[in-house]
């Protein structure tokens, strides 16, 4: 007889173990299966976010921050380092232990909350039965009433650059390297070509980002990306917009990149390429032929507003559908699914997910860009806030960048709020915050904001949307 439960959860990624361990506070009988297998052979739960995504590139960022501003930022202070040396193996144990504890705590959780965790492969079967591959091959089968579908995501691979994992590399790998390349080529200038571009470049790599949109971030609002660009010169990360890569031939312990350009076809030679051109999703075997789910012809797991996948009683949530691909997107699906199951209400505001990118100065929004307000012919107000203008940026030695505010003109209404500068990914909280309960620009104007911060910028920022900064010029 197969193992009855209430709920199984397939993948134990950021999206799949909070759809777990939420079903088991609603009182339901919970198994979460997970694939998972790191390098050294090991399982751990946490996908790719804790084991090989969010959390060691968090963790490298951190540590080669801090080498940046003690190399830069120190003798302004007027402290004088010298002999400040990276050792790279201290650096990685570090970043290894952090995502070790922080694996090993969603089995912790997973206990205390009664889920039933299981290291494996699980498979859809018809009438909402799970096959059960253990890592030793092994084959078990359960039964449940509902099924949540959380298989996450893979890096892309070029057909002209397949991983080889040794020169041409994917972001894991490149996360994971035991020594710092002396020339570093990242395909793809987005999130985590500009992450792992800014860590190695930072640790003393030369990097050579190769883009192939004209446009730099042209998911970002383009006066963010124009700040970004000129930071990331200023640090040294060369970005080679409109690179149309053709292929890459490794020999004698290099690697050469081909691709062409407006001026025709260029060469490059590297130690190591990481190709970070997106992720696809990751359904390999999920899905038996007659499980009746469907999936796009994008390869996304095919699922309306609510993430049910068409089959009764199955769900899927996270990267493996659509939306953006991140950590909090996945986890705010999970849970809610598991509310639903439970018959509670649940809701998840798309237009509302902040976005964050982890490089100095951070990089975050939320809502609309003005290029995208623009394109929808909405009248907007703007109000832009250095943080040059603000006492607690300059205190920090972190002037660059700024806050831009994009309010309705009709209603008021905040559209968007895009900001470039230290501590970004923290400050976006709050204009998700304000933009989640609808709030005015004015309402932002007349929240007091303590004094000095770096939060005083937003507050700024909604004061010049309507001209009325104080700390800064109205233009
Ligand atoms: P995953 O995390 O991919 O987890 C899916 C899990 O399901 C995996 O453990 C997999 O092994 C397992 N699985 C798959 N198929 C099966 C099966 N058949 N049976 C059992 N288990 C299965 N996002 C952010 O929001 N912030 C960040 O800072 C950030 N940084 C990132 C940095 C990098 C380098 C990368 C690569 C990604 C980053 N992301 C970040 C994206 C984030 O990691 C993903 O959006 C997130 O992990 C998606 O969660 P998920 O649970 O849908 O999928
Ligand atoms: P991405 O979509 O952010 O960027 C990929 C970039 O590669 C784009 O700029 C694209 O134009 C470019 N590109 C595509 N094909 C190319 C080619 N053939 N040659 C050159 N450039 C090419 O994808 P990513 O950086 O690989 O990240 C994958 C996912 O992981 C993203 O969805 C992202 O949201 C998520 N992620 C999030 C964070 C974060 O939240 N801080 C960090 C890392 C990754």
């Amino acid at each position: 007889m197969a193992d009855a439960f209430d709920v199984v959860v397939i993948g134990g990624g950021p999206a799949g173990y909070p759809a777990a361990i939420r079903a088991a506070q609603n009182g339901l009988k919970v198994a979460c299966i997970d694939a998972w297998k790191n390098r050294d052979g090991g399982t751990a739960f946490g996908g790719t976010c804790l084991n090989a995504g969010c959390i060691p590139s968090k963790a490298l960022l951190e540590s080669t921050e801090l080498l940046h501003r003690a190399q830069t930022e120190f003798a302004a202070h007027g402290i004088a380092a010298s002999g400040v040396a990276v050792d790279l193996a201290v650096m990685q144990k570090r970043r290894a232990g952090i995502v070790r504890s922080m694996t090993g705590g969603i089995a912790s959780l997973f206990k205390a909350a009664g889920v039933t965790g299981i290291f494996g492969r699980g498979r859809l079967l018809a009438g909402r039965r799970v096959e059960v591959t253990s890592h030793d091959g092994a084959k078990s089968e359960l039964a449940a009433r509902h099924v949540v579908l959380a298989s996450g995501s893979a890096p892309t691979e070029l057909k002209s650059l397949p991983f080889d994992h040794q020169y041409i590399i994917d972001s894991w790998d490149a996360l994971e390297l035991a020594a710092v390349p002396n020339k570093l080529c990242v395909i793809g200038g987005g999130v985590i070509g500009l992450e792992l571009g800014s860590v190695w470049r930072r640790l003393g790599a030369e990097v050579v980002v190769l883009e192939a949109l004209e446009d730099f971030l042209a998911i970002a609002d383009q006066q963010l990306a124009g700040e970004a660009a000129r930071q990331f010169k200023r640090q040294g990360l060369e970005i080679r917009l409109g690179a149309k890569v053709t292929g890459a031939a490794a020999a004698n312990g290099a690697v050469t990149v081909s691709y062409a350009d407006r001026t025709g076809a260029q060469r490059l030679s590297a130690d190591k390429v990481i190709v970070a051109v997106g992720r696809r999703p990751y359904t390999t075997n999920l899905l038996a032929p007659d499980s009746g789910v469907a999936l796009d012809e994008r390869g996304f797991i095919r699922v309306d507003e609510q993430c049910r996948t068409g089959v009764e009683n199955v769900w899927a949530v996270g990267d493996c559908v659509r939306g953006p691909m991140l950590a909090h997107k996945g986890k705010e699906e999970g849970m809610a699914v598991a509310d639903r199951i439970a018959g509670r209400y649940a809701h998840v505001n798309y237009a509302v997910i902040p976005s964050v990118i982890y490089t100095a100065p951070e990089i975050a929004w939320v809502g609309q860009t003005e290029q995208q307000l623009k394109a929808a012919g909405t009248d907007y107000k703007s109000g832009v806030f250095p943080f040059a203008a603000a006492g607690r940026a300059r205190a920090m030695e972190a002037g660059a960048g700024f806050v831009k505010l994009l309010a309705s003109r009709a209603t008021d209404a905040i559209l968007g709020v895009h900001i470039i500068g230290a501590m970004a990914g923290e400050l976006i909280a709050e204009a998700t915050l304000a933009m989640e309960f609808q709030a005015s620009a004015e309402d932002l104007q007349r929240t007091i904001h303590a004094h000095p911060t770096l939060a005083e910028a937003l507050h700024e920022a909604a004061l010049a949307a309507d001209r009325r900064a104080i700390d800064s010029i109205n233009r």
